[in-house]
């Protein structure tokens, strides 16, 4: 059957590598990719598949409520799979206001239209929210986060993005919506916009600045290809229970201190210099404020019930996706 999606920060890092892999894996939908382009949007991360016949790109905010109706009006949606966002956390501590804004009220406004524009009739829908294991909170050197785990979010991302779920499943419980949340641990592989951890301190290299490292860098992380969550992205989507959140987690936990060790040796090999020689750029900064120590998220419930399991090894999901950067930063 024909299905329309809505896909909202389809220009961004994740969610260009989903609209790509929705409008090729599923010819007979169709793909509408909504975005306001933010400083974080850049459409020339989908030109490849710009001009495909299901694919459709309206420039747009999801906190324009007038806009959305609009969108709703011109299209029958069948399901949205929502991951437009402010997304970085260093920014959310200057502008938490903004954070609260496109994060929270930019995922009200697109239920509360969703489920008018549905007509509280939900048969065949679905509203998925792309969420975050950073609304959990922090873990000390033991354990990980499972689905029932309490939520717990300390940075204004993670609050805004612990609030956006909470009324998701609010809809769920309330109108009956159809509803679905993943929460993954931290992404990475080409695309992702030059301020996040690993295409930044690729930057730095290449230019020979210093790689700035908050607190003693023991802070940990998990790791996962971005590849691999737009699978389990899929899979929940076709198959996913609904009232549902799954865990999405890479299992490549690693302090950041030891990844920037990693991606030293990768760019010193590639850019010719001797073993390491960049080590000298570190320099520890002060902590960021509030920073997390460590976050860990069990994605068992994922493995078992719909079969997924990551398959890039982080070795080799690192290495390509360094050398993509670097091939992109040296040019
Ligand atoms: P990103 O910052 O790269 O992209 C966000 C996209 O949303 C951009 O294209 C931007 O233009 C768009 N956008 C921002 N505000 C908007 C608004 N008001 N209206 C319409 N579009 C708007 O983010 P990402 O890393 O691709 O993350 C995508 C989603 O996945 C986010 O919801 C994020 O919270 C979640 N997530 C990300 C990670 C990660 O490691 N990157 C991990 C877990 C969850």
């Amino acid at each position: 059957m024909k299905k329309t999606i809505l896909i909202t920060g389809g220009a961004g890092f994740i969610g260009s590598h989903l609209v790509r892999f929705m409008v090729n894996k599923y010819p007979k939908s169709n793909v509408v990719n909504f975005d306001s382009l933010t400083y974080a949007g850049d459409l020339e991360r989908i030109k490849d598949i710009s001009k495909e016949p299901n694919y459709n790109f309206i420039q747009g905010d999801i906190t324009d409520l007038s806009l959305l109706k609009s969108l709703f009006s011109s299209y029958d949606f069948d399901s949205i799979i929502h991951l437009a966002a402010e997304s970085h956390v260093d920014q959310s501590i200057k502008k938490p206001l903004e954070f609260a804004q496109t994060n929270i009220i930019g995922t009200l406004n697109l239920l509360e239209i969703a489920r008018k524009s549905w007509n509280d009739k939900f048969k065949g829908k679905l509203f998925y929210n792309i969420s975050t294991d950073e609304v959990y909170g922090t873990l000390g050197e033991e354990g990980s986060f499972i689905e029932t785990s309490k939520y717990s979010p300390r940075s204004p991302y993670s609050a805004s993005k612990a609030s956006a779920d909470h009324f998701v499943k609010a809809y769920y419980y309330t109108y009956g919506m159809p509803i679905i949340i993943s929460n993954s641990s931290n992404n990475y592989g080409p695309n992702q916009y030059h301020d996040k951890l690993i295409p930044l301190v690729i930057k730095k290299i290449v230019e020979n600045r210093s790689i700035p490292v908050y607190g003693d860098g023991q802070n940990v992380r998990d790791w996962l290809y971005v590849g691999d969550h737009i699978e389990a992205i899929d899979l929940i989507f076709k198959n996913g229970k609904i009232g549902q959140n799954y865990n999405i987690g890479g299992d490549n936990e690693i302090r950041n201190i030891d990844l920037i060790h990693r991606i030293i040796k990768i760019c010193d090999k590639f850019l010719g210099r001797s073993a390491m020689a960049s080590l000298k750029l570190i320099k520890y900064v002060n902590d960021r404020k509030g920073h997390d120590y460590r976050y860990s998220v069990n994605s068992s419930k994922l493995r078992r019930e719909l079969k997924w399991k990551p398959k890039t090894i982080f070795e080799e999901g690192l290495e390509k996706t360094v050398i993509n950067y670097l091939n992109q930063y040296t040019k």
